[in-house]
């Protein structure tokens, strides 16, 4: 199932290329909640109720995708993990020493959570570049502390494409990638079971048509079973919780206008355009910085 968010906080599932039917009632989200935790609480029971969701694609109209706003699908997980460095050809690009195998992990805040429908951001920093980084979403489906590294699938919900916006610098990591924007998830999530195995998925990104990154999850450092287990080691996963999985290379910047595309095999395609913001500014930026980008083959 490809489970969406759109309009003003509306759940739908997508029933074709171009259509999806409204399961907001069914799947028991007010829309009005704040905080927005409908959609997490949806993850959590879904096998409750996926039957009534599966009542309502029979029951209620469709709706052309082109005529909604997509939003990310869970605008308040517990939180977004983020691993750096998780593909050796962007190690080497960035020159970097170390690996996501033995550096651990980072956290996006889920502020900077944003969907298709709506533009990455730029911050007014101007002296600094904004990359993007193409990567391959997980969404866990389940709580649970302890993962061993041979049952991550029963914790695994869906996958979604994911862009870990970040200003390049040498400043605090999580600091330069915590913009409203900086983390669009989307179009929507597929549910684990439609995937199957994730562990070999083709992954490209496009800066309006130019062909940036191009790569497959075979080739993460930290594999996906690894990641699960090294994320439940150290923190309690809950349902909703997503994990951006690394970037492989091709990073560079996005400017006012471009519009970026991310396609990964069998979970979906977002597109998102680039806006210039008006606020932004912090001391921290204050001096200009271009990275040194070591162009792989
Ligand atoms: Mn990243």
């Amino acid at each position: 199932m490809k489970l969406a968010r759109f309009d003003e906080g509306r759940v739908g599932v997508i029933v074709d290329d171009s259509h999806l039917v409204d399961v907001t009632a069914a799947a028991g989200i007010d829309v009005a909640q704040w905080p927005p935790v409908g959609p997490t609480a949806l993850i959590a029971r879904f096998d409750e109720l996926r039957p009534r969701i599966e009542r309502a694609l029979r029951e209620e109209p469709r709706i052309a995708i082109a005529s909604v706003k997509l939003r990310t699908p869970v605008p308040w997980p517990n939180k977004v993990i983020a691993y750096p460095v998780n593909y050796h050809d962007h190690g080497r690009e960035m020159q970097a020493g170390y690996r996501a195998t033995h550096q651990g992990f980072f956290l996006k805040p889920n502020s900077s959570l944003s969907g298709a429908g709506e533009p990455v951001v730029l911050p007014a920093v101007p002296g600094r570049e904004v990359h993007h980084e193409s990567e391959l979403a997980i969404v866990i489906g389940k709580q649970a502390r302890g993962i061993r590294r041979e049952d991550w699938r029963d914790y695994v919900f869906g996958y979604a494409c994911l862009l870990d916006m970040v200003v390049r610098g040498r400043e605090e990591r999580v600091f330069r990638k915590a913009y409203d924007s900086f983390c669009p998830v989307g179009p929507w999530i597929t549910t684990a079971d439609e995937v199957g195995d994730p562990t070999a998925l083709d992954m490209k990104l496009w800066v309006n048509e130019e062909l940036r990154q191009s790569a497959n999850t075979r080739d993460l450092v930290l594999d996906i079973p690894g990641m699960v287990e090294m994320a439940a080691a150290v923190m309690t996963l809950y349902p909703g919780d997503i994990i951006a999985t690394g970037t492989p290379a091709g990073v560079g910047p996005v400017k006012a206008g471009d519009r970026i595309r991310i396609r990964i095999e069998r979970v979906g395609e977002m597109s998102v355009d680039v806006v210039q913001g008006t606020n932004g500014a912090t001391a921290v930026f204050d001096t200009p910085y271009t990275p040194d980008i070591v162009k792989q083959k």
